[in-house]
C-alpha cells in the first residue's frame, strides 16, 4: 500500500499549487530517533516569479500516529487522502474501493505527475472510501522513474525498464500477491485501476515484441494478479467509465458486491438468502434473465448444503449474471413487469401515462430515470411492499444520475 505522505509529494504540491497542507511524512531527526510530522507549507517567490524558498510549519505528531495504529480510525490510514470524502447515504452502507493512486491527483507516476479522474473523486468519492494503491511505488521505484512496459519473451511477459531494461517482474508480480490478502481484509468491493498502465491497466495494455512492435492485448501485471485471485470483484478502468452504460453497470455491481457482502459476512440463515434473492429479482431480470433462473433454483436446493459453498457459488453467479449490462429490452420488460401491480390502483389515464413513458424508454427518447421515478412514485403511494424491497428501484444513489443517461 502506499501512504502519499512524504516530503517529495509535498514539495512537488508546493511547485504546482504554491501551498500544501497537511503532508504526513516519517522522517529521522539528527539523534537517530524516527518521528512522523505534518508539514504546512507555501513557496515564497520573488518578483520574477521564481521560488526563493518554502515556509511553513512541521509538527510532530507521533504520539497521535501511534494511538491512531493501536486504534484504527473508520478510515484506513492510506485513505486519509485530502480528495478522500466519506459522505455516506443512509440507504447504503459503507463501501471501500480500491484505486490506482494516481486517479486521486497524487503525483505518483513516472514523471511525477497525475491522473486525477474527475469522476471517480468528485462523484464516487462521495459514497466510497478509497483505498489506494500505487504498486510501482509500491515496490520501492522513485518517483519521477523510469518509464517501464510490458514486453513479450515467447509466452512470458516481463515488466522492464524502457531505457535500462531492468526486469521488474519478480518485484511487481511478488507486491500484487502480498497486497491480496490486506485488501480483502480492508473489505474492498470493487476497484478502479489506471487504463493503459502496464502495472494498473485492465485492458488492451501494450506488450512490445522483441522487435519493438505493440500489440495491444496485455492486462498491467498488478491488474492481472488482482483480476486472477478476485474474480468476483467488480473492477473498471477510469476511461471505460466516461461510457454510460459501463459507468451504471460498474456502480450497480459495486452497491450489489456491497448488498452481499453484508448478508454472507454475518451470520445467514436460508431466509436471508431468499429474502435476498427476491429483493434482487427485477434487477437480475434485466441484467440476464438465465442468471435469476439458476440461482432461484440453487437457493429452492440450498437446505442441508455446506453454508459457505452455497454462499460461495451464489455470489460467483450473482455477480456474473450482473455483469451483463441491462439491455433496454430486458429493462422494459422489467418496467412493465413492475406496472402489472397498480393495475387495482391506477385509473385508465394514469395507466396510459405509465405505459407511454414506458414506451419512450423503449424508444429512447427519455432516459430510465423517467419511468422509475414514476414506478417509484406509485410504490410509495400505494405502499406495494414487495416492489418497495426492488433493489432495481434504487441500485445506486440518485445523486450520481447514472439513470439520467442510460
Ligand atoms: S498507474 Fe498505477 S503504478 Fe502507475 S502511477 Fe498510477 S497507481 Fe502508480
Amino acid at each position: 500500500m502506499f501512504t502519499p505522505s512524504h516530503g517529495a509529494a509535498s514539495r512537488r504540491s508546493c511547485s504546482v499549487m504554491d501551498t500544501g497542507h497537511d503532508f504526513e511524512a516519517e522522517i529521522c531527526r539528527h539523534d537517530g530517533a524516527v518521528i512522523w510530522t505534518t508539514k504546512n507549507a507555501r513557496c515564497v517567490r520573488g518578483a520574477d516569479g521564481q521560488v526563493h524558498y518554502y515556509e511553513g510549519t512541521v509538527e510532530d505528531i507521533t504520539d497521535r500516529k501511534r494511538a491512531r495504529e493501536k486504534n484504527p480510525p473508520a478510515l484506513l490510514p492510506h485513505c486519509s487522502l485530502p480528495h478522500s470524502k466519506k459522505v455516506l447515504p443512509m440507504a447504503h452502507d459503507e463501501i471501500k474501493i480500491g484505486v490506482s493512486t494516481c486517479l486521486l491527483g497524487e503525483e505518483v507516476r513516472f514523471d511525477a505527475g497525475h491522473k486525477r479522474d474527475r469522476f471517480v473523486v468528485d462523484d464516487l468519492g462521495r459514497y466510497v472510501t478509497f483505498v489506494a494503491v500505487c504498486p510501482e511505488v509500491g515496490i520501492g521505484m522513485s518517483i519521477p522513474r523510469e518509464a517501464i512496459r510490458l514486453v513479450r519473451h515467447g509466452e512470458d511477459i516481463r515488466l522492464r525498464g524502457t531505457r535500462s531494461d531492468t526486469d521488474h517482474t519478480e518485484a511487481m508480480l511478488a507486491y500484487a500477491e502480498a497486497t491480496v490478502a490486506p485488501l480483502i481484509e480492508a473489505g474492498i468491493c470493487g476497484y478502479v485501476f489506471k487504463k493503459g498502465s502496464p502495472s494498473c491497466g485492465l485492458f488492451r495494455v501494450k506488450v512490445y515484441a522483441e522487435n519493438g512492435m505493440p500489440s495491444h492485448d496485455g492486462r498491467g501485471l498488478y491488474a492481472r494478479v488482482l483480476a486472477d485471485r478476485l474474480p468476483d470483484l467488480p473492477m473498471e478502468e477510469e476511461g471505460r467509465l466516461f461510457d454510460p452504460v459501463l459507468r451504471d453497470n460498474f456502480v450497480t455491481r459495486l452497491f450489489a458486491y456491497r448488498r452481499l457482502k453484508t448478508l454472507f459476512d454475518g451470520p445467514w440463515t436460508l431466509g436471508d438468502l431468499v429474502a435476498f434473492h427476491s429483493a434482487e429479482k427485477m434487477l437480475l431480470l434485466a441484467h440476464h434473465t438465465q442468471t435469476y433462473e439458476v440461482l432461484g433454483r440453487l437457493v429452492a436446493k440450498a437446505k442441508g448444503r455446506d453454508r459457505g459453498e452455497v454462499a460461495a457459488e451464489y455470489r460467483a453467479a450473482f455477480l456474473g449474471g450482473l455483469a451483463h449490462h441491462a439491455t433496454p429490452q430486458r429493462t422494459t420488460n422489467v418496467l412493465q413487469h413492475m406496472m402489472g401491480y397498480f393495475k387495482d390502483h391506477l385509473d385508465a389515464d394514469e395507466k396510459a401515462e405509465l405505459a407511454g413513458l414506458i414506451d419512450d424508454y423503449h424508444a429512447e427518447l427519455v432516459p430510465l430515470v423517467v419511468p422509475v421515478t414514476l414506478l417509484r412514485h406509485y410504490v410509495r403511494k400505494y405502499g406495494v411492499t414487495y416492489l418497495a424491497t426492488q433493489t432495481f428501484l434504487a441500485p445506486h444513489p440518485k445523486e450520481l444520475m447514472l439513470r439520467n443517461h442510460v
